[in-house]
């Protein structure tokens, strides 16, 4: 049998967070909102309307632009993209052709198994969306809500080799959009949503096979696992002797399966015009540079810093920079701590994404500030408070917005480790168990821990434990 390889390329539509749509002041998200509430005669096309470019849909097109190294042309065009359908009032979608915002691009992949895959951009403009069609007990319903949305969409080059790649490239590009703040690219509410290209060849050629198209995919997960079907398909088609199609294929979610919904159109069809009810998008080289003076360090940026400033491990530089108010939390916090990155690191790890998680907040939404955070570090470094009691001081600080210091003193919780007040609770417990001391004593080594946890009883869980197990020891081998 043939070794093939498969190549990929994806087609995303990338909704931007403005406030208002992209050619009318009406609402641009409409989530949750009844059908037709949100509209105009501009955005339901109505004649002798015209339309005004949203000036925060260009300034966030163009940041996606910059931080996919794209071009930001100076001079672009708005076109018109014929089609009909009943989503459509107008007959047809303001999009942009030949001369769009974006002028290429790439996204420089890391994947989990240590290569890097170059995703190029073949296509990046702006668009307005169409509404929605909905088929329910034998009537098909329209909504406009949705017309007029604005939209990036970004075409990949055929660069992709795997489902898991694929993946990978959509999980990025999510982490760049909320990074960026240009989008809340939630897949399931279709702020993000992707078309996969996806055709084979026999491995060590070059030419490219007719492709089929994957629509209507609404996770990450089901981009993985719709493209990995299609794979098994045409190298079923192919084996049995037969040719792959341009087909457009629907993936139907619930039953886990692809359909074919039509063979593909081509470009043609569209007839696409410039749009005359708008002028050519001109910028001056002033905005561009503005708009570059905007653009924060990206994430993937962040992650090889955060390995060679801080001496994290990838594994750690992967978790701090996975959104953006995080990052910047470790970094103020190890600013503050003034000690080793990685103590903040395994902190924030372990105690303060739990503390998220619980809270469903993000990091720069905590009462517990990265200064707070830090003291709490340093107490325990200090032995002024035992580990235990630090990780619970985190907790009170994040529920009271006291601060550490404040509640340390107010609950006295300073760890016991003078040696006095500690071998005063050690003999306390000792002398109310005397048939656990003869046990131990009698061979039974295993009571240790039981008679550690009754002196952290006595002392309300602050003693220090390394000075207890040393006291503790010897009161139970010299009596
Ligand atoms: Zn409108």
């Amino acid at each position: 049998m043939t070794d093939y390889e498969t190549v990929i390329g994806l087609e995303t539509h990338i909704q931007l967070n403005t406030i208002t749509k992209i050619f009318c002041s009406c609402k641009a998200d409409s989530w949750e909102d009844p059908p037709n509430t949100n509209i105009c005669p501009v955005c339901t096309g109505l004649p002798g309307v015209l339309p005004v470019l949203n000036e925060a849909v260009l300034r966030k097109g163009a940041i996606l632009a910059a931080a996919m190294h794209s071009e930001i042309r100076l001079t672009s065009f708005f076109d018109r993209k014929n089609y009909f359908y009943p989503d459509l009032p107008k007959g047809y979608q303001i999009s942009q052709y030949d001369m769009a915002l974006g002028n290429g691009g790439y996204l420089d992949l890391p994947m989990p198994e240590g290569y890097v895959r170059h995703v190029g951009i073949t296509k990046l403009h702006l668009e307005e969306d169409a509404g929605k069609t909905k088929y329910e007990h034998g009537v098909r319903y329209v909504d406009f809500n949705r017309c007029g949305v604005p939209l990036v969409e970004m075409v990949t080059a055929p660069d992709l080799r795997s489902a898991d790649e694929a993946a990978q490239y959509l999980i990025r590009l999510r982490q760049l959009l909320r990074w960026l703040g240009v989008s809340e690219a939630d897949m399931e509410k279709g702020h993000l949503r992707c078309d996969g290209n996806v055709s084979i060849r026999p491995v060590g050629s070059t030419y490219l096979n007719p492709k089929t198209e994957i629509k209507n995919v609404n996770s990450i997960e089901a981009v993985r696992t719709a493209i990995n079907k299609e794979i098994e398909r045409q190298v079923e088609v192919v084996e049995s002797g037969g040719r792959v199609e341009s087909w457009t294929l629907d993936w139907d979610e619930t039953n886990n399966r692809l359909t074919k919904m039509r063979s593909k159109e081509t470009e043609a069809d569209y007839r696409y015009f410039r749009e005359p009810d708008l002028l050519p998008l001109e910028l001056t080289e002033d905005w561009r540079d503005a708009v570059l003076a905007e653009l924060p360090e990206l994430p993937l940026e962040r992650r090889v810093r955060f390995m060679s400033e801080y001496d994290l491990p990838l594994y750690d530089a992967d978790i701090l920079v996975e959104n953006k108010p995080l990052s910047e939390y470790f970094e103020a916090a190890v600013k503050a701590y003034n000690g080793s990155p990685k103590v903040v690191s395994n902190w924030i790890m372990n105690e303060i994404l739990r503390m998220l998680n619980e809270l469903g907040l993000n990091a720069d939404e905590l009462r517990l500030t990265p200064a707070d955070f830090a003291d709490v570090i340093q107490m325990v470094d200090a032995g002024k408070i035992n580990n235990a009691t630090g990780k619970s001081l985190l907790v009170k600080v994040q529920e009271s917005g006291k601060t550490p210091q404040a509640i340390v003193e107010e609950e006295g919780l300073g760890q016991v480790s003078d040696d006095s007040s500690l071998q005063a609770a050690i003999d306390k417990v000792l002398d109310a168990s005397p048939d656990e001391v003869e046990s131990f004593r009698g061979g039974k080594e295993g009571l240790f821990g039981w008679f550690m946890g009754q002196v952290m009883r006595e002392t309300r869980g602050k003693a220090d434990p390394q000075l207890t197990r040393e006291l503790l020891g010897k009161a139970l081998k010299g009596k």
